[in-house]
């Protein structure tokens, strides 16, 4: 398939002194760029348009299903700024295959693999004036979605679909700097069941996390840890990055994919970079009681959570109403953070690019 993007420039971007304000210090999702990316998509037709206009605000019927039923998935995917200026973004295709898969669970229609990385390329090409210097850790985070858009109060899958792209300069996901965060257990609030929407980057996901979210927020924590719903015993993921443990004697372990866990790509790329350091990486079951004794013990001595927005963040407690389980201050080399710096020199295009992941964008 291929199909002609039409472009619409922003009669009204903003100036170039506006920009370089907020490209100063772009706090976490404040700011927007000036064009946004929309392709619609109606049942029997298939992809039927693809345009990139102006940013503003979306002309929807209140009846829209998205609005009542919550048909919609997301992505999240950065652009880096190189020092020669050129324009990247990290394995977008895995990022096209993830929104394919969370789209299926969502009964929304898929959006090409080849349409899904022009449509960054497009973006891109109005908006790269939008992508900071590379420095402070400053990125444009890219935010494609796929809404149902059809007007229609009935239950079914919606017949009209739009699949948008918009961006948002940022800089540190965390103000403040690296510095290990607390991390509330969740003990009465599931995140997703079994035959569930765990494994979809939905908003649904996002709404049921908010509650538990709220009351971690109230007692000092900045992030919720959840456990499976089945059993209520064993480690899921926080609500929007992913965990890992390491082990004394240098292993490492990381909660199993089980169709309830979002498969996160820094996760992937984490597993990746640490195989070729020769690090045993296992993929299964932990348990909050295996934690509990490991942190008690010393077994566990770092834990680390990871996901794009904040790519990797050291964890120095779990908490919860009842115990509060310290992760013992970092010593000198920190596994998570030697990982960060890798993988940020990666993406930065600081160092060697061997496993192919970085795609130009412009
Ligand atoms: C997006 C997300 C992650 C992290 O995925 P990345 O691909 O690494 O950004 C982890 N957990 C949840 C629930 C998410 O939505």
């Amino acid at each position: 398939m291929s199909i002609q993007f039409h472009v619409q420039r922003n009669p009204n971007p903003l100036s170039q002194a506006q920009r370089e304000a907020v490209l100063k210090n772009p706090v976490f999702g404040q700011y927007r760029t000036d064009h946004q990316v929309v392709c619609v998509w109606e049942k029997d037709k298939g992809w039927i348009s693809a345009e990139v206009i102006p940013y503003g605000p979306i002309q929807m019927d209140p009846a829209a299903a998205v609005l009542h039923y919550g048909q919609e998935v997301f992505e999240g995917i950065k652009a880096y700024r190189w020092a020669d200026g050129s324009i990247w973004t990290f394995r977008p295709h895995e990022n096209a295959r993830r929104l394919q898969l969370s789209a299926r669970r969502l009964a929304l229609p898929e959006v090409p693999e080849e349409l899904f990385v022009e449509s960054l390329r497009q973006l891109i090409a109005v908006d790269a004036a939008w992508v900071p210097e590379p420095a402070e850790e400053k990125t444009l985070y890219i935010r494609p979605f796929e809404i149902a858009a059809e007007d229609f109060l009935g239950v079914r899958a919606a017949q009209r679909v739009e699949y948008r792209v918009i961006a948002s300069p940022v800089g540190p996901y965390f103000s403040g700097g690296i510095k290990p965060i607390a991390i509330w257990i969740a003990l009465q609030s599931a995140r997703a069941g079994r035959y569930g929407t765990g494994e979809a980057k939905t908003g649904g996901n996002y709404a049921s996390s908010l509650l538990a979210q709220t009351e971690g927020n109230d007692n000092g924590c900045s992030q919720v840890m959840f456990l499976d719903a089945q059993t209520g015993t064993c480690i899921e993921e926080l609500g929007g990055m992913n965990l890992f443990f390491v082990f004394k004697d240098g292993r490492v372990a990381t909660p199993m994919l089980d169709g309830t866990i979002l498969r996160g790509i820094t996760r992937k790329s984490l597993i990746e970079l640490m195989q070729d350091r020769g690090i045993e990486v296992q993929e299964r079951k932990i348990s909050l009681d295996e934690v509990r004794a490991g942190i008690a013990s010393g077994a566990i001595t770092e834990s680390f959570a990871c996901g794009t927005a904040a790519v990797i963040t050291p964890i120095g407690q779990f908490k919860s109403f009842s115990e509060t389980l310290s992760l013992p201050a970092s010593g000198s080399e920190p596994l998570s953070l030697s990982l960060r710096e890798e993988l940020t020199a990666i993406q930065y295009g600081r160092a060697e690019d061997r496993h192919g992941w970085m795609h130009r964008l412009g």
